[in-house]
């Protein structure tokens, strides 16, 4: 973060924390920034869970209920102490979004939005219909939030610990985010399958956003519950999701602070139409809807990502701050042991993948060792990529067989296959954008890393951290963008996006390297480095199955070539035997050459 965003944020901070003691601030304004604070929560769950993760929700009011409902009943019912049941509160709120998350986060689209409705709804009903939540009535005598003996009955008092909450919060969701566990859940935007290709689960990540916004929004209920003293079904409906939904969106789903600037931009609007709209209009109604969603149309027409990153802007830009020093070295996961030059480490038998009625890969078998370089060409629409695909359990075959270092691995998922040290890079670059080059080559590191999510919302993994940037570091030198470690990943050229992603599958530190067309779009300087570079790795013993147009750049840099042809393999043999062979001549350069 830059100086003068800092100073801004602290200075922002500041003064809401001094609010309630600026002489003349009526009352009532705090009772608002009190209720901007707990909205505030729900949304910056929500910027993780949509903004980040892409996963939208209607139904987040549910699991303010959740906190809501569980201290409401604990404590009137049971005697509980308030701050007794906050624990109680996040853990419910948190296995039922796991549950709930578990079952609904597979459904793709838009069946998703609308599955959260429907849980939302019925949780509406439920405990509107049932005398354990005391009906559409509700639940009222609900005592004070007091802590260790201090009431916190008093507005401004309440509003004071709502507001440290939400710094609180923030501070947690910021480092969450900045983690090994955060780059997993950013990856979800746009980079699933690359992500999944270097060992992360994306369903997990998918689902620990879910829980994390679950348990944020059960957060503020349990504040709600304490702060109105009653509850009923209302406030925790599916029009107040479809709220919290707005203010993340109108300040900037995307952003951090966009949640905070909804929250508060959302309730203001919302309150002071209330008052302003019957004396303008000179009638009673609900026009305040109108003109609310109004406003947000024209938000989103003219600020589609949000209020934020105008105000934002004001402030220069965000440089992140790196965890610079590499502290005590061995945190990460060691380099695997190499195989002797020359081990066979992968044999590909009779391999097959049809897509329906076209056999993209047609008994394909070949071999790789330790320390070559296996080139595999052949016209567009070959089979090369599909081939990648079978061999990084990106696809499953139809038929065949995948050895790696003698272990069957032929229909294992794409994360399994790159824990045995399988990297790759795509055809079509997979690079997440919104991350920085370094972010993204730090991707490739998931595996060597251990670090969890509360170590990482506590920050108590940054000597990894440092380890694992200090890592991508040099990975970043060997592809020779170091320069731009922190530059954002969709903003490099074509042939750069390139290089980052072999810097992400060197960070794997594999033991087969799997480069699907890599010099493509990339100048011939650039071309003779990369291949002085892939002369290297080669030496320290990586087995590489190389994708490439460029018939220079393969002859030269090959040991061992597989001609393929529709699916079925044409030849193999050493670069020279391939360039007399006149089967690959006809087929492959063409009867001109
Ligand atoms: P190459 O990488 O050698 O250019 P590909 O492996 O991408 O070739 O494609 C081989 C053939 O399989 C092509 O005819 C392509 O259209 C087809 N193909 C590739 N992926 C799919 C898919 N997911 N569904 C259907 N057909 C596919
Ligand atoms: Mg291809």
């Amino acid at each position: 973060m830059s100086a003068s965003a800092r100073t801004a944020l602290l200075l922002l901070v500041a003064f809401a924390a001094a609010l309630p003691f600026i002489p003349g601030v009526p009352p009532y304004w705090i009772t608002v920034a009190a209720y901007i604070g707990m909205a505030a929560i729900v949304a910056l769950g929500i910027v993780v869970l949509t903004g980040v993760a892409a996963v939208v929700s209607f139904g987040q009011a549910m699991f303010v209920g959740f906190g809501a409902y569980t201290t409401a009943i604990l404590t009137t019912r049971h005697g509980w102490p308030p701050l007794a049941t906050l624990p109680v509160a996040i853990g419910i709120a948190g296995l039922l979004a796991w549950g709930i998350g578990a079952i609904t986060l597979r459904l793709k689209g838009h069946y998703l939005p609308v599955a959260t409705i429907a849980w939302n709804i019925s949780f509406f009903y439920l405990t509107g219909s049932l005398d354990y939540f005391r009906r559409f009535d509700g639940i009222a005598g609900i005592p004070p939030l007091s802590i260790f003996g201090i009431s916190f009955a008093e507005v401004t008092r309440f509003y004071l610990v709502t507001l440290l909450v939400v710094v609180a919060l923030v501070v947690v969701t910021r480092n969450l985010l900045d983690s090994r566990v955060g780059r997993s859940i950013r990856s979800l935007k746009g980079g699933a399958l690359a992500a999944e290709s270097f060992g992360v689960d994306t369903g997990r990540a998918k689902i620990l956003a879910f829980v994390y916004a679950g348990v944020l929004a059960a957060i503020s209920g349990w504040l709600y519950a304490h702060f109105q003293r009653a509850i009923n079904p209302s406030p925790f409906n599916v029009n107040v999701s479809i709220d919290y939904l707005l203010m993340a969106v109108a300040g900037g789903v995307g952003q951090i602070g966009g949640a905070i600037l909804g929250a508060a931009l959302v309730t203001i609007v919302r309150d002071k139409l209330q008052d302003v709209l019957p004396w303008l209009i000179g009638a009673q109604g609900n026009y305040e809807a109108i003109v609310f969603g109004t406003v947000l149309i024209l938000i989103f027409q003219f600020a589609p990502e949000g209020l934020w990153p105008y105000l934002r802007r004001l402030f220069g830009p965000p440089a992140r701050a790196r965890p610079e020093s590499a502290g005590a070295a061995g945190l990460l996961r060691p380099a695997r042991e190499r195989p002797a030059p020359g081990a066979e480490i992968l044999r590909v038998t009779n391999l097959r993948k049809a897509f329906g009625g076209l056999v993209a890969v047609n008994d394909l078998s070949f071999t790789v060792q330790a320390g070559e370089i296996v080139g595999l060409i052949g016209p567009n629409g070959a089979g090369k990529s599909t081939s990648f695909n079978l061999v990084t359990g990106v696809l499953a075959a139809t038929g065949g067989s995948i050895a790696f270092r003698g272990e069957e691995i032929c229909g294992r998922p794409a994360r399994r296959v790159a824990a045995l040290g399988i990297a790759r890079t795509f055809q079509h670059v997979k690079l997440v954008h919104g991350m920085s080059t370094i972010e993204n080559v730090a991707l490739g590191h998931h595996l060597r890393g251990r670090a969890g999510a509360l170590q990482g919302a506590l920050r108590l993994d940054r000597a990894e951290e440092a380890q694992i940037f200090a890592d991508a570091r040099r990975q970043l030198e060997r592809v020779g963008l170091l320069d731009c470690a922190d530059t954002l990943a969709g903003e490099l050229a074509l042939g750069q996006q390139r290089l980052v992603e072999i810097a992400r599958a060197l960070a794997l530190d594999p033991v087969l390297l799997l480069l699907d067309e890599p010099a493509a779009g990339l100048r011939h300087a650039e071309k003779t480095a990369l291949a002085g570079l892939l002369r290297r790795v080669r030496a320290e013993g990586v087995a590489i199955l190389l994708v490439e147009h460029d018939m220079d750049f393969v002859m030269g840099l090959t040991d061992r070539l597989v001609v393929m042809n529709f699916g079925s393999e044409l030849a193999q043999g050493s670069p020279a035997d391939i360039q007399r062979n006149p089967a690959v001549l006809e087929a492959y350069l063409g009867s001109a050459a």
